[in-house]
């Protein structure tokens, strides 16, 4: 008779918490709109990239723009290991900042949590449309 159990020994490492396996394999909400599971108004796009309205719109005008990867958490990590898909990124907010406005934008990339990132898929904040507060902080 065979012995093999699948009881654990004491003396295992105990199993991965299935909630740390959910948080590293979650899709961000950027890629669940992208996907069409979220809805979002998509104003823009490109091979690589796409462009929404900010669901909290800080400015008359205030839209996203987002590398459909999700690979780059912030634009630090963009810049170093894709610069042509930055640079994508940037003509993207260009041209939906002439689209949505008079062409003169703002553009922000909040870069850590202190700095007030909240979505770990890094994305432009595109402000435009009249900015009438003269101070980059706050
Ligand atoms: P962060 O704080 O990371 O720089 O910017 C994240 C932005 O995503 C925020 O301005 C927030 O309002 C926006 N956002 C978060 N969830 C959603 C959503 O489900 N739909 C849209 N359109 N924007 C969202």
């Amino acid at each position: 008779m065979s012995t093999t159990s699948t009881a654990r020994a004491s003396s295992d490492p105990p199993p991965t918490p299935v909630t740390r396996l959910d948080a590293m394999t979650e899709p961000s909400i950027f890629t669940r709109i992208l996907r069409g599971d979220i809805p979002a108004e998509i104003v823009g796009e490109t091979e690589n990239a796409f462009a929404i309205r900010d669901i909290a719109p800080q400015a008359p005008v205030h839209l996203l723009v987002i590398p459909k990867t999700e690979q780059y958490r912030n634009v630090v990590e963009l810049a170093a290991g894709d610069p042509d898909l930055l640079t994508e990124v940037i003509g993207l907010a260009n041209t939906v900042a002439s689209e949505h406005a008079d062409g003169d934008f703002r553009l922000i990339f909040n870069t850590g949590a202190g700095a007030g990132q909240t979505v770990f898929h890094v994305h432009a904040h595109v402000l435009a449309g009249g900015l009438n507060e003269k101070s980059l902080g706050g």
